[in-house]
């Protein structure tokens, strides 16, 4: 356990994952009804595959795209469609969805079945399996995993690598998964390796989760092309192009993709349920999330049916202890802060993160004093005091000039900045405006 991979820039901030992180994953409320929106994902939303009034059963798949870039839902429960209808999503927005009354019976469709071994499966099937599951990536950005895992035929994919970083304070179902499903993840190793043709994986795993660590050395013991990879723990060593430097030494460039350096990431939580989809043919109707924070009575990691309403399962872990000040689908550097907790656990939910007024409170700002300790911290070798005075001015040329388009979003420059200057809210309108720009002349 001694060498170490890391990347230049970043934080130390405190991890504050002590409430959950010995806690093992526990089988979440069974729901008297679900909302699973249509679209989870990057991509083509899909469109209903079932009517109101219709019963469905669990795996049943109830909503498809014909575009390569999208990825089915599946039903996480048997019951009926009582509505199909616009509702609130844990990504911001309104998203069609299909709303399911149980009928208590959980009753698996005939759809459903163990997929076999994978030395029998071709590379094709491995792939058509996980397209068909709806697989995701479960870290929460959502792009659909068989489109990752098909790459042009010019780009050549050497390394795999398994993320197992978590560096998001608070989360630890990624950590839980690996200590308890490590065959799981075993398994989608392999099968992503046969899918993609590569020979090397890494499992890239930060070292404050030193029994992880542990248990999945034990699992690749003697496993030719697979072998575990501690990181620092460092923020955000989870970005998929921080990982790649790390493990590899090789950088992602600016505008470019993991597998322009012969790379692909996936998370470890996406990689444990390929494992799932090949070993009992379930598609994702379920994941590992992490409700925990300051106002959260008893925090906890669930195994969560998609579509389960966060007020549901804030309550299952003895509701709020005290008046909350802010909630997050996801950690408190990226994730999405909500306004109500009527949405929908979905396939990107790693974390409900319940934080009291105290946690939650944000200073104000004061003016820049020049420390440049964002520019330190940033892993993309930004300069974010700048960036972020051209969007206040509204310069987004100049803010493109400066690349604020290759901003991840990783907050690590408003978490230093002592002068507490919201940061990587307006370097992300910036962002926002130049991409719109670039949409608009590629039209
Ligand atoms: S500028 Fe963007 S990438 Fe750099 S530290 Fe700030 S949020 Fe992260
Ligand atoms: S960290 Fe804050 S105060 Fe220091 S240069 Fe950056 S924006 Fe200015």
């Amino acid at each position: 356990m001694d060498k170490e991979f890391t990347f230049k820039g970043g934080i130390h901030a405190p991890h504050f994952k002590e409430q959950t992180e010995k806690m093992p994953i526990e089988d979440a409320i069974e729901p008297k009804y679900v909302v699973i929106p249509l679209s989870q994902h990057i991509g083509a939303p899909c469109e209903p595959l079932v009517a109101v009034g219709e019963h469905v059963k669990v795996g049943q798949k109830i909503g498809e795209s014909k575009a390569f870039v999208s990825a089915p839902v599946h039903s996480s429960i048997s019951g009926t469609v009582k509505r199909i209808e616009l509702h609130q999503t844990p990504g911001g927005s309104k998203v069609k969805s299909i709303v399911i009354e149980s009928d208590g019976l959980f009753e698996v469709h005939e759809s459903v079945n163990p997929k076999g071994n994978i030395e029998d499966l071709s590379k094709d099937e491995i792939l058509g399996i996980i397209k068909d599951a709806g697989l995701t990536g479960m870290g929460g950005a959502g792009f659909p995993t068989h489109v990752k895992l098909s790459p042009p035929k010019d780009k050549q994919i050497d390394t795999f690598i398994v993320n197992g970083a978590e560096c998001e304070p608070y989360l630890t179902a990624d950590h839980r998964i690996m200590v308890e499903k490590s065959d799981l993840v075993l398994l989608g190793i392999r099968a992503v390796m046969k899918a993609v043709g590569v020979k090397k994986c890494f499992i890239a795993i930060e070292k404050n989760k030193p029994d992880a660590i542990e248990e999945m050395q034990k699992k690749v013991e003697g496993i030719e092309g697979i072998e575990v990879a501690p990181l620092e723990a460092k923020y955000p060593q989870g970005d998929e192009k921080r990982i790649i430097n790390a493990v590899t030494g090789r950088e992602v460039p600016s505008g470019g993709l993991p597998m322009d350096v012969g790379c692909i990431v996936d998370n470890v939580g996406t990689v444990a349920t390929i494992g799932n989809v090949i070993l009992t043919g379930m598609p994702v109707i379920q994941r590992v999330t992490t409700v925990t924070g300051s106002a959260i009575s008893n925090p906890k990691n669930l195994y969560i049916r998609l579509g389960t309403l966060f007020s549901d399962v804030i309550e299952q872990c003895g509701g709020f202890s005290e008046e909350p000040g802010k909630i997050l689908n996801g950690g408190p550097m990226m994730g999405i802060a909500q306004f109500t907790t009527e949405v929908p656990v979905i396939k990107g939910t790693s974390g409900i993160l319940v934080l009291n007024r105290k946690d939650a409170n944000v200073p104000e700002p004061s003016n820049c004093i020049r420390c440049g300790k964002c520019v330190d911290a940033c892993p993309v070798h930004l300069q974010p005091y700048l960036i972020s005075r051209q969007a206040i001015l509204k310069r987004f040329d100049d803010a493109e000039k400066t690349y604020a388009a290759d901003c991840i979003e990783c907050g690590s420059c408003s978490f230093i900045c002592p002068a507490k200057r919201p940061l990587v809210e307006t370097i992300r309108i910036a962002k926002k405006e130049i991409l719109a720009k670039r949409k608009k002349a590629v039209k």
